[in-house]
Formats: structure tokens, sequence, C-alpha cells
């Protein structure tokens, strides 16, 4: 049943009087539909989730998120019990690396530190030496003591800090967003053409053509922060990323027009579907059945967790 609009305010108390209930906390991602983001207890980007994992006071987290984003809240919190409200939510991205593809390139490169974006399974980070998100990567990558380093997936990402960081070698991974990645320059130029005063804010998962383009490259908490802030002296601006950041830059600055990418704008959509996939019913019946817990082997637990707690404490 899809539900509509007048059915929000019903549904969201009782998700309200589950989350009570069970003593359960909702984290959300700022790609979620805005009636999700609405019942969370905490909206923020990856670095900001996998902070506020380790923070939670509660015996349930339900993740709206895509797969490895839970995991990684479980594996912070492996005494908790951490649900996805849809399971099948996976990143294409994270799809694209796995361990022995990454085991290959280590062979290939023994001296080189595996940095792995969060955006990674958590098999993948077993063999990871650190993980960072695009918010922390510039700085965890300073911090790797080695001169060589595999970064894995992301290529847009590893332009961005190979930019950023010249005295490293960056060893890129070949993956990278179908939903970011695929957005043009031609696509960047509409935009442009359409809003000659917008300043353009772009999230690094983009190719390198168009982070050469803008006038700011970050993260999406980053991106958050520049468009909102007073500094930037303009009535419009133009971000490109998923388009349910839009909802939070409204509500934190409602004075100033944020353009993305839609059909209406002369461009498709930038929208990741498995983000989309959790709808406000999945959150009820899933909180409800304490369904879709997030289960790993307990070695993979342990591997994975040194990675991540590196980050943490290096980005802190
Ligand atoms: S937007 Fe791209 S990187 Fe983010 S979850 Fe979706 S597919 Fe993965």
């Amino acid at each position: 049943m899809l539900l509509q609009p007048t059915d929000y305010g019903k549904l969201q108390e009782e998700i309200k009087k589950l989350k009570e209930e069970k003593n359960a906390v909702i984290l959300a991602h700022y790609y979620q539909r805005p009636e999700v983001q609405d019942i969370a207890d905490f909206v923020g980007d990856s670095l900001d989730l996998a902070r506020k994992a380790t923070q939670v006071d509660a015996d349930i987290i339900l993740f709206c998120g895509v797969h490895f984003m839970g995991e990684t809240a479980k594996i912070l919190n492996p005494e908790k019990k951490v649900l996805l409200p849809e399971p099948k939510a996976g990143c294409a991205m994270a799809d694209m690396a796995t361990k022995e593809a990454v085991l290959r390139l280590k062979e290939k490169y023994p001296n080189a530190w595996v940095v792995s974006y969060v955006n990674t399974t958590a098999e993948v980070k077993t063999v990871s030496d650190v993980c960072c998100t695009s918010a922390n990567a510039v700085r965890i990558i300073e911090k790797v003591p080695a001169e060589e380093i595999i970064f894995v997936p992301d290529k847009g990402l590893a332009y961005h800090v190979s930019k950023r960081v010249r005295d490293k070698k960056i060893i890129p991974f070949e993956g990278f967003c179908p939903d970011h990645y695929l957005f043009t320059v031609d696509m960047l130029e509409t935009l442009k053409g359409k809003y000659p005063d917008a300043p353009v804010g772009v999230h690094p998962e983009t190719p390198p053509e168009v982070q050469d383009r803008a006038d700011f490259v970050g993260s999406t908490s980053q991106l958050l922060r520049w468009a909102t802030s007073d500094d930037l002296k303009a009535d419009r601006v133009i971000v490109i990323t998923e388009i349910g950041l839009k909802y939070t830059l409204q509500k934190r600055r409602p004075d100033r027009e944020y353009i993305f990418p839609t059909p209406d704008e002369g461009v498709g959509y930038l929208l990741c579907s498995q983000m989309k996939s959790i709808t406000l019913e999945k959150v009820y019946e899933t909180l409800k059945g304490e369904k879709n817990e997030i289960t790993l082997p307990e070695e993979v637990m342990e591997k994975a967790y040194t990675p991540i707690r590196r980050m943490l404490d290096w980005s802190s």
C-alpha cells in the first residue's frame, strides 16, 4: 500500500510509541525520504551516523540507510540489535569492491596502506587498515604512515583526495557511485546556463571534470554547511548531490533557493533508488516485528572493527 501524505502523521505517532516501548533509536541518512528523516532521532551523513552509533544508549538501533551503514553500526555495537527497514537496500558502489580484488592490489603494492571508504562491505573492511568518509578522507590520508595508499572503492573521491594530499601516491580502485558519477559536465553547464548567478557545490563522488568546474567540493555535511552559510553571498546555489539533502537545506535555511538536478531543470534526477526504498511503512513494520536484524560472523566483526575505530579516533 502506498501511503498518502495525510497518513504520515498517524504512522509517525505509532513509530514514536514503538520507539519508547522498545528503547529504540532511529538513525537516518540525509538521503532518506523527508517523512523518514522526520521520525529519526538523528539525521546525518556517514561520518555523523557512525559517530552517533557509538554514543546511543538504546537496545535497538533502527538504521534508515543502506546495508553497509547498518553493518558499520552493528560492528560498533555488537551487543545491540541493529535493524534495517529494507534489508535489500544496498550500495552499488560498495558492491564493486570485493575482498579478493583488494588483496590482489595489496600483493601488487605490498607497502601501501588500504584506506576504505565506509561505503564498502564488512568483508572489505576486514582487509583494510583504516576507513574514511567523504567528510574526513583528506584528514585520514594525511595521517596514514605510508607513502602509497590503495583507495577503495570510489575513484571520484580518490581524485578529490589526490588533489589535496600531494605527498602521497593514491592508487584508486575502479569503483564509483552510479548516481553521482553519471552526472556530466553537460548537465552542469545546463544548470549553470540557467542560473549563472548561482555558485556550484558538488559531492566528491562526482567525476573529476565536474569537480574541477565547481566552486566548492565537499561531503554531504560539508555541502550543507557551505550552502547555508552567511559567508556565501547568494540567493540561490546549485547543489550536485542526492536530492534528499534538499529537505534539510530548506529546513535549515529557507530564505535561499537550492537548485538540484531534476527533470524540471532539464537534467535527470540525481537520486539513489536504494536509499529511497526505505518507506515509513517499512520502518513501522520492522520496528514492530524487530525484523531484518543485521548479523555478521564474529571474526568479520572483530577484524572490521579496527579500521572503523581507527577512523573515528583519527577524525575526532
Ligand atoms: S548514493 Fe551512491 S554511494 Fe550513496 S548509497 Fe547510493 S549508490 Fe551508494
